[in-house]
């Protein structure tokens, strides 16, 4: 479809407006074109009037009259009939003659008229000649006959006045008529004028004009900010419709504007608020460094005067301000700034930090961080003694914001608990944490960790006391540890607990290993020396591995690794002793690992086998019983001592079926001896702790078929009693079975008289460490007679272990001891030889030890 022109279209003022005007001046252009039309009809007739009608009937008016002059001449000169007049008047004839005849051709009287006026001066022509002939008689006649034309003519022309005055009257008429028409056409446009038109026009107008000030009334409102009313006239389709429309959408933005303006507003308010009530300085600068905004906190904190808190103020000003009071800052920084120094944790118990170089104005980083510096975090320290920090964040356009919090508390707590992070609450040495930082430190120093000493020291015995004598005894003990431990360091090592019963010392100025030895001999010797308890006296002692820097590693990593190795190698030497780290340690740490592989297969493999040492009894030397010792044949290393495995099987619970096995493989052994010798099993903590030992020994007796009073089970103080009560009833449950529980290695350390009370054993094994020192230590002599007399008050048979010598023999003896066991008598021997034993001690009794 085709679209009108936008003139066009009806519903639009212009088209409304464009319309009445051309109905207006259609009807004006009528009534000029009626008026002209009259005018030139009105002319016309005017012409005609003046030339036919009134103009006319003068010339006819005029004839008249000289036509009368003339009758009156020729009627004078016929009554006069005198020649002479005749001759007086015939100018005057002739120029009325000439006057009428120019009348006749100009009143357009011609025809008729013409013919008639001629024959009239012929007449008059015919009496003037008579007369002047003298003939009287022709002349009465002529005269007559002139004055019947001059009637004649008369009446002609009065009938010729009649019918021009007729005629003008007629023309007059029809203008009446034509102007009587342009009156009511006159009439009629002014009526449709007024009545249609105007009215139109006005309703048109005002309309438009109504509702313009409407739409207005909405601009004005906006205007003014006041909440406007509706848009009226938005459905309308002309032009203020659209202008409705267009004042809508300018309603609607300015609304959207004045709401936005309002939640800016609530939102600035709430800021201001919330800023102003905030525990924290805030103040903002713009990218030239002059500051934008910044709270009451901010202004309160540094004592700012008004003038240095107004908008603008640039930040140097507000710096230079307090400054005089700031004494030092410090700051955190993403990177290093060349030049500053870097505390660390350990040196101040703190975050690091960064310090001014020395010589440059403490406050110096406040002004390189104006100048757009780096960092994020500064403390200022001010001389009334608070701190100030004042993290910022500087913004892709240059300017920043800054939060100041008064930290001075925080400070102090953060380093209190720096320090307590760095501290073994209960010794008060530095901790493990401390320790690894300190030693992360030398050996980040530039040029690598230099002349220093790592001890790793692990007390031997710490457990046992722990366990027995409780926890309070075992802190005391640590306690005293560190105390001893200090003691021994010179100013500038660093003394640490860095576990339950571990401690480390770094030893500053150890290159070399006869200097480390020293100081880790003076620790185990001082560890060794007995420790007082409330009651007691106990025997720690420690384990001492060393690692030398840079000898033995650049990196803490491998510092501790190797001094760790050492450390493992003097346990598993014997306890209470140093090692320094070697590669050699390292290779027989790998061994140990390969072998504990090995461990895992070695029971499927068959590679166990169980070894028996006799025990005699003091009195007659006769073997009452043999000891199980399991070995471990090792494919390629040969036979493995127990010590060298056990301990990892107890660690990987792998001990449960080898102990199991050995459990059997000693009562079917067994089973083939005399029936009046007894066999002794030891049994690991792991195993009774693990449950069900009372049920395995049960079924392994039914199933060798060996009486449970010739079964002896041993087990070690490590074995709690006091803690765990479903122990004891697995002894008690094993000793209702009908065998015996020994307790092993009696006087090792740990275990005080009181383990006796816990349960009722059978026998105590006392430690050849107390049979080695018999000859020679009164002590242990005194220790062995006591534990003696004890056993048998208890109603207990002791064994003395490791009888290696005729003295040991009878210092045991002696002592009171029931039975002994020791290489004096046999070593462990194979199963195939036992039998052999049986023979060659049941009968030369004591000539071996005599001898
Ligand atoms: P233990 O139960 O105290 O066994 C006695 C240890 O002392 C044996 O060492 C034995 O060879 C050694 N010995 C005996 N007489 C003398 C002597 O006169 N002088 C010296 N220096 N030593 C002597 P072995 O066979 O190396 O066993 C060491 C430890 O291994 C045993 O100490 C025991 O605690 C453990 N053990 C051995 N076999 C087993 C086992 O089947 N199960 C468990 N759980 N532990 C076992
Ligand atoms: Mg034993
Ligand atoms: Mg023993």
């Amino acid at each position: 479809m085709r679209k009108h022109p936008a003139w066009f279209d009806t519903r639009r003022l212009t088209f409304r407006f464009y319309s009445l005007l051309g109905a207006a001046v259609l009807l004006l252009l009528v009534l000029a074109l009626a008026g002209s039309h009259l005018a030139h009809r009105t002319m016309s007739a005017a012409a005609k009037l003046s030339q036919d009608g009134l103009g006319g009937i003068g010339h006819v008016i005029e004839l008249q009259a000289l036509l009368k002059r003339h009758q009156r001449l020729i009627t004078d000169i016929s009554t006069a009939r005198n020649p002479n007049l005749v001759s007086a008047t015939n100018g005057s004839l002739h120029d009325i003659e000439v006057r009428a005849l120019a009348l006749v051709s100009r009143a357009a009287l011609t025809g008729e008229i013409e013919r008639l006026v001629a024959t009239l001066f012929a007449r008059g022509a015919d009496v003037d000649n008579l007369i002047e002939a003298h003939t009287t008689s022709a002349n009465g006649n002529a005269f007559e006959a002139y004055l019947s034309q001059a009637i004649t003519m008369e009446a002609v022309l009065a009938a010729e006045q009649k019918k021009r005055a007729a005629a003008s009257k007629s023309l007059v008429d029809g203008l009446t008529l034509e102007a009587s028409r342009l009156e009511v056409l006159a009439i009629g446009v002014l009526i449709v004028g007024l009545v249609v038109i105007g009215p139109l026009g006005l309703i048109l107008f005002s309309d438009a004009i109504r509702r313009l000030r409407a739409v207005w009334c909405t601009l004005h409102q906006l205007a003014s900010i006041d909440t406007p009313a509706p848009v009226p006239s938005l459905l309308d389709a002309d032009e203020i419709g659209e202008m409705a429309r267009t004042v809508q959408v300018f309603r609607d933005n300015a609304l959207a504007l004045s709401r936005n303006r309002n939640e800016v507003e609530q939102v600035n308010r709430w800021l201001d608020i919330a800023l102003n009530n905030m525990a924290r300085g805030i103040s903002m600068f713009d990218s030239d460094q002059k500051l934008v905004l910044c709270n009451d906190m901010y202004r309160a904190m540094y004592a700012l005067p008004d003038a240095l808190t107004r908008q603008g103020t640039p930040a140097t000003d507000i710096l230079e301000h307090r400054k005089s009071r700031i004494v030092r800052v410090e700051y955190e920084t993403p990177d290093t700034t060349p030049g500053a120094t870097v505390t660390t944790a350990a040196e101040r118990h703190a975050p690091p930090l960064v310090r001014p170089v020395d010589g440059e104005d403490s406050r110096a980083p406040l002004e390189r961080f104006i100048a757009g510096g780096q960092m994020f975090s500064i403390y200022q320290y001010f001389d009334d003694g608070r701190i100030i920090a004042l993290a910022n964040k500087r913004l892709a356009d240059g300017s920043w914001v800054a939060v100041h919090e008064d930290v001075t508390r925080d400070r102090q707590a953060e380093e209190r608990i720096a320090v307590l992070a760095q501290t073994d609450a209960l010794t008060g040495l530095a901790n493990r944490r401390a320790f690894r930082d300190d030693l992360d430190r030398r050996c980040a120093a530039p040029g690598g960790p230099k002349d220093f000493a790592v001890h790793l020291i692990d007390l031997d015995e710490f457990k046992p006391v722990n366990d027995t004598y409780g926890h309070l005894a075992g802190d005391a003990v640590l306690a005293e540890v560190a105390k001893r431990l200090q003691g021994l360091v010179r100013d500038g090592d660093l003394v640490a607990r860095v576990g339950g019963d571990e401690f480390a010392i770094i030893e500053i100025g150890a290159a070399t290993t006869g200097a480390a030895a020293a100081l880790a001999s003076r620790v185990v010797a001082a560890t060794a020396q007995p420790f007082a308890l409330d009651e007691h006296w106990v025997v720690v002692g420690a384990s001492v591995g060393i690692a030398l820097a840079p000898e033995h590693g650049h990196s803490a990593r491998d510092l501790l690794s190797h001094a760790d190795l050492a450390l493992y190698h003097s346990k598993q030497t014997g306890r209470g002793r140093h090692t320094v780290f070697e590669p050699a340690i390292a290779n027989e740490a790998d061994l140990q690992r390969a072998l504990e592989v090995d461990l895992r297969n070695a029971l499927e493999l068959g590679q166990f086998e169980l070894h028996y040492q006799p025990i005699v009894d003091a009195a007659h030397a006769e073997v009452v019983a043999f000891e199980a010792l399991l070995r471990w044949r090792h494919p390629s290393r040969g036979m493995v001592p127990p010590m060298a495995f056990i301990p990892f099987a107890e660690a990987s619970g792998l001990i449960v079926p080898i102990g199991a096995w050995a459990l059997k493989q000693a009562c079917r052994d067994a089973m083939t001896w005399p029936s009046n010798i007894c066999v002794s099993v030891n049994l690991s903590a792991v195993q009774v702790h693990a449950g069900g030992i009372a049920e395995t020994v049960a079924m392994t007796l039914a199933e060798t078929g060996l009486s449970a009073k010739r079964l002896e089970l041993e087990v070690t103080e490590t074995l709690q009693l006091g803690d765990q009560p479903s122990a004891r009833e697995q002894l008690l449950r094993l000793k209702s079975l009908g065998v015996r529980i020994a307790l092993d290695d009696f006087g090792t350390g740990y275990a005080s008289l009181s383990y006796l009370q816990r349960f009722p054993f059978d026998k105590l094994k006392i430690d050849r460490m107390f049979i080695a020192d018999i000859a020679d230590s009164r002590a242990s002599l005194a220790i062995v007679e006591a534990v003696t007399s004890l056993a048998r008050t208890l109603d207990m048979v002791t064994v003395a272990e490791g009888i290696e010598t005729g003295e040991h023999l009878d210092r045991a003896r002696a002592a009171g001891c029931v039975l002994l066991q020791g290489y004096l008598f046999s070593r462990p021997v194979p199963a195939h030889e036992v039998a052999a034993l049986i023979g060659r001690h049941t009968q030369p009794k004591l000539t071996i030890a005599a001898a």
